[in-house]
């Protein structure tokens, strides 16, 4: 048994008993860790356990050698989310995220890109304008870190580059329609392979995006004139591709993608 102290992102939080509540916790050293709070449910109107998913919490606690289920001694908030304020497209996105991270997260993992992923969570301005560039960038984030990244350069199949660059333009797709091969990541043109679902279809223009999703750092203003239309379909072309490889579908899907669609 020893005694820890590091701060922890709380992902899920779940009513136990009358009085408790069972908590999972991420570690960037130790990975998934469960607990449980007692007497974090008071009925009533108060509780003594006040924290959301998405917090970041400065945790003593106990663990024994090679068990995740530890024992909390003092709990205190570090970065505190305030999601009455979330609008509602990223409170759907925000109990998506914490999902996936809860069924992706191991115990016993070093998680220390799931706990920057989150890090990040909490310092994006989520302005309303970029909300879409932002959610997508989180799901490029967590299909690098699934270690089955996307090669988006070049067809599988005949080998052709799918862009160029252009000295004034930058990169440059090629005219052609492509999906992904589904067991490694990479894209068939469809002169190779004729596209039979149209939902399976990558453009030039998500080609570019997915482009600009790699090529711009976590702390980079996203660039401006991005189609929403064109991000959408990005964001749901991508996490098809990360609950695929993961094998997972996660309750919060459905909501997720209703509010994908545009307001009236
Ligand atoms: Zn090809």
């Amino acid at each position: 048994m020893k005694t820890l102290k590091e701060p922890l992102f709380l992902v899920t939080s779940t009513p136990y008993r009358d009085s408790d509540i069972i908590v999972n916790l991420l570690s960037s050293r130790n990975g998934k860790l469960s607990a449980i709070v007692y007497n974090g449910r008071k009925l009533g109107k108060t509780s003594s356990f006040l924290y959301q998913p998405g917090d970041l919490l400065d945790v003593e606690y106990r663990i024994k050698e090679s068990d995740d289920f530890i024992r909390i001694l003092n709990i205190a908030g570090k970065s505190i989310l305030n999601a009455r304020d979330f609008s509602y497209k990223r409170f759907l996105f925000h109990s998506y995220l914490l999902e996936i991270i809860s069924k992706i997260s191991q115990p016993g993992n070093p998680s220390g890109e799931l706990f920057e992923i989150l890090a990040d969570n909490n310092r994006c301005s989520w302005a309303a304008k970029q909300i879409l560039y932002f959610i997508g960038r989180f799901i490029w984030q967590l299909i690098q870190h699934s270690g089955f990244g996307v090669d988006y350069h070049t067809c599988k199949n005949c080998q052709r580059q799918t862009w160029q660059v252009d000295e004034n333009r930058g990169p440059v797709f090629r005219k052609e329609q492509y999906r992904f091969h589904h067991d490694s990541g990479a894209m068939v043109c469809s002169s190779c392979s004729p596209i039979t679902d149209i939902k399976e279809t990558l453009t030039p223009a998500m080609l570019k995006v997915i482009w600009i999703l790699d090529n711009t750092a976590r702390d980079e203003a996203p660039p401006a004139g991005i189609p929403d239309a064109i991000m959408v379909d990005v964001i749901k072309c991508l996490n098809q591709y990360l609950l695929q490889r993961y094998g997972i579908r996660p309750k919060s899907l459905p909501l997720f993608f209703d509010s994908l669609k545009p307001l009236p």
